[in-house]
């Protein structure tokens, strides 16, 4: 029986791995989880799965919630935390709170040497440097949810050795509003934006998808996870999401992985490590297969260059992009900036702020507060 604890439990990617415990209760058990204040689905969680430890960041939620379990173990500080996290008991830590937020239980996790199935993208993409080589001097297993960079480390030979790889393709749904110019999506509006064609997901990851930002992330996070040069990778729209990426290599074979698009693949497939979990979905339809493949669009030349430079910089450089980024969102899905104004902050801030090697979670924090500021005052300067 593997113990799990689901960091982000109340979450679309928590939703996910609860399915996948659920249907795979003989060998996982819901150890612990964590969230901000989403009682109402805490309690749901604690009556199917009974989990032995819950965290709730919010003191309120956490009042109110712990009363109505006295046989619950509930956690409400920092401390808690990181020992929970870093409990021998926990054999598997599932990273899945939205954005930077979730940088500091990553890190208590690698820091602890765990198995870390990460979904948090920004933890990687802020602190890609750090984050890396303290798993690995840490001896922590870094197993990739996110389905694109799941569907590479399945592509890779068993001992995930890049030598031979030639190239590697990331796909990219292209979100809700494939094939419109970022000159005509001024007007969107939060709604249309958190409409995605093919994957229920949150809102913040539904507005980086649309952006097509989303996919720059995966870049750099890619780049960090694999430890490749940006070069080795391409990204190229694939309105379906049926193959996830694509590994070419030397010798010219190219492996490809392919699923319905579903979260619970990738998670089964990283739960499972050598074993496959089964899970109930529907299988691909082969005979009615009609896969398309189309370039980055390139009115998002200049996002996905810059991205590109973060991979080559490195440093505080993804820092800086991601908190632009999340405030960017912030403020759109609160209707106070135009869709296409995500890009400006975006752009704005990255040039505002000097960069620098940041050597500890510290400094990264302190410079995350600085970068979502600037990101703000380029806002004010918008209206
Ligand atoms: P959601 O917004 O659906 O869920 C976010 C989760 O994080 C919630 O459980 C929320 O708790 C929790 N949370 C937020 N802030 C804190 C905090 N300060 N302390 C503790 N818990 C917190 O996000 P998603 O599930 O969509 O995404 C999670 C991560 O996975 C993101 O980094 C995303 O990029 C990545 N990802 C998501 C995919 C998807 O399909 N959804 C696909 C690939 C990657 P509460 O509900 O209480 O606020
Ligand atoms: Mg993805």
């Amino acid at each position: 029986m593997k113990n799990i604890l689901l960091l982000g439990a109340t979450g679309s990617i928590g939703n996910s791995v609860l399915s996948v415990i659920e249907q795979n209760k003989d060998i996982l058990n819901l150890y612990g989880i964590a969230a901000r204040n989403n009682s109402a689905k805490v309690k749901t969680i604690i009556k199917k799965f009974s989990p032995n430890h819950v965290y709730l960041e919010d003191q309120d939620a956490y009042k109110s919630t712990s009363e109505l379990f006295p046989n619950t173990s509930f956690l409400n500080t920092d401390k808690d935390l990181e020992d929970l996290i870093s409990s021998e008991d926990v054999d598997i830590v599932i990273s899945a709170i939205v954005g930077f937020a979730g940088l500091k239980t990553s890190f208590i996790a690698a820091n602890a040497g765990k198995k870390i199935l990460i979904a948090n993208k920004e933890s990687i993409v802020a602190a890609g440097d750090i984050f890396m080589k303290l798993a690995d001097s840490k001896g922590a297993e870094i197993i990739p949810i996110d389905s694109e960079h799941n569907a590479i480390f399945q592509c890779l030979p068993s001992n995930k050795s890049t030598k031979d790889v030639n190239n590697i393709i990331i796909t990219a749904s292209g979100g809700p509003f494939i094939g419109t110019p970022i000159s005509e999506l001024t007007e969107v509006k939060p709604e249309d934006a958190l409409n995605h064609p093919n994957w229920e997901m949150g809102s913040k990851i539904s507005i980086d998808s649309a952006t097509l930002v989303n996919k720059c992330l995966e870049l750099i996070e890619a780049r960090y996870l694999f430890n490749l040069n940006q070069k080795y990778f391409d990204l190229v729209i694939h309105p379906q999401s049926i193959v996830h990426s694509v590994v070419t290599y030397v010798d010219g074979s190219s492996i490809a992985q392919l699923s319905n698009p579903n979260m619970e693949v990738p998670i089964a497939n990283a739960l499972g490590g050598n074993q496959k979990l089964p899970i109930s979905f529907k299988d691909i339809n082969f005979s009615n297969l009609d896969l398309n493949f189309i370039n980055f669009p390139s009115d998002r030349s200049s996002l996905e260059e810059l991205a590109r430079n973060i991979c080559d910089t490195g440093g505080s450089s993804g820092l800086v992009f991601n908190a632009a980024n999340e405030i960017a969102v912030e403020y759109f899905l609160k209707n106070q900036i135009k869709f296409s104004q995500i890009y400006d902050v975006i752009f704005r801030t990255f040039e505002l702020i000097p960069l620098s090697n940041p050597a500890d979670i510290e400094t990264l924090n302190e410079l995350n507060i600085e970068a979502r500021m600037e990101a703000k005052k380029v806002i004010k300067s918008l209206s």
